[in-house]
């Protein structure tokens, strides 16, 4: 089996690049240096893994399509740094591949369908990683690093700029892929050693302030926060303006509110 034999699968979301311009400006922007661990999600026919197995200490990476696990270990035997795990990235333990003294890195050209799924499974293990580079739906991206006050700007949005500094690196043209997908790509990088400059008092009341108000985007916080077991006495007590809406909150606005919220409320 090789690439030109092959017959993606949609329902895995195999669009492989097969520019390699592309992918070396990828590597240039990821510049992995020889101390990296680098984890690679859904390395595919190992386009972009040939250059990190080149330059990083360590490469796990994690393909669930049997049939490409088997290219990948022939293409990549005699490669003493790469492991391969043939398996679903979504219920991998990753702590199983954490380092106590090294902050991993993520990299994966990923499938659209499971973008979401794959960020918020890092973020629960943001503090052992240094950053992750991913190649994502271009308007995914742009909601990412959008500015509160617009309809782009949502969960993501805040948790990203929360833990990170997100920022897009370039834009890439569906040309480039095969089979070609219906949309157009970007290749953007969290940087999770630069969190916002906040002081939260409890994730978890942040969490949760975060999810009940943009579940209900278009109400005004007094109200969607009603669902917090006693907020209506507790809304007497907050200095902040209520009637807002999640959509025009910064992630400072929101640690400020959940700060004050958890003085009141114990989860
Ligand atoms: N990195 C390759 C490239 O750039 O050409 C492949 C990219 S393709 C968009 C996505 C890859 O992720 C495919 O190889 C697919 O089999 C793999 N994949 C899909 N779902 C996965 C999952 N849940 N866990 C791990 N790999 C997955």
């Amino acid at each position: 089996m090789n690439q030109l034999t092959f017959r993606p699968k949609k329902s895995l979301g195999q669009n492989f690049l097969v520019d390699e311009n592309i992918a070396r400006k990828i590597i240039e922007k990821l510049t992995p240096n020889p101390q990296d661990v680098i984890i690679e999600i859904g390395p595919g026919f190992g386009v972009l893994t040939k250059y990190i197995i080149s330059q990083a200490r360590k490469v796990i990476a994690i393909e669930i399509d049997a049939k490409l696990c088997e290219s990948l270990r022939g293409r990549f035997r005699s490669s003493k740094n790469f492991t391969l795990i043939q398996g679903d990235f979504l219920k991998t333990e990753l702590r199983n591949y954490l380092e106590e003294e090294v902050l991993v890195r993520f990299l994966g050209n990923i499938p659209f369908h499971i973008t979401s799924p794959v960020i918020f499974k890092i973020f629960q293990i943001r503090q052992f990683a240094s950053d992750m580079t991913l190649m994502i739906q271009r308007e995914v991206a742009e909601r990412i690093v959008a500015n509160p006050g617009g309809k782009d700007y949502g969960i993501l949005s805040v948790f990203s700029q929360l833990y990170s500094k997100p920022k897009i690196l370039f834009h890439i043209s569906r040309n480039v892929f095969k089979p070609k997908p219906q949309v157009d790509s970007s290749v953007i990088k969290w940087d999770f050693t630069q969190p916002a400059d906040v002081g939260v008092v409890s994730e978890e009341v942040l969490d949760k302030v975060i999810h009940l108000t943009f579940q209900q985007r278009r109400k005004m916080l007094r109200k969607s926060l009603q669902q917090i077991p006693g907020f209506f006495e507790y809304s007497k007590k907050i200095n902040f303006n209520l009637k807002k809406r999640p959509e025009e909150l910064s992630v400072h606005e929101f640690v400020e509110l959940s700060n004050q919220i958890s003085k009141l409320w114990k989860i």
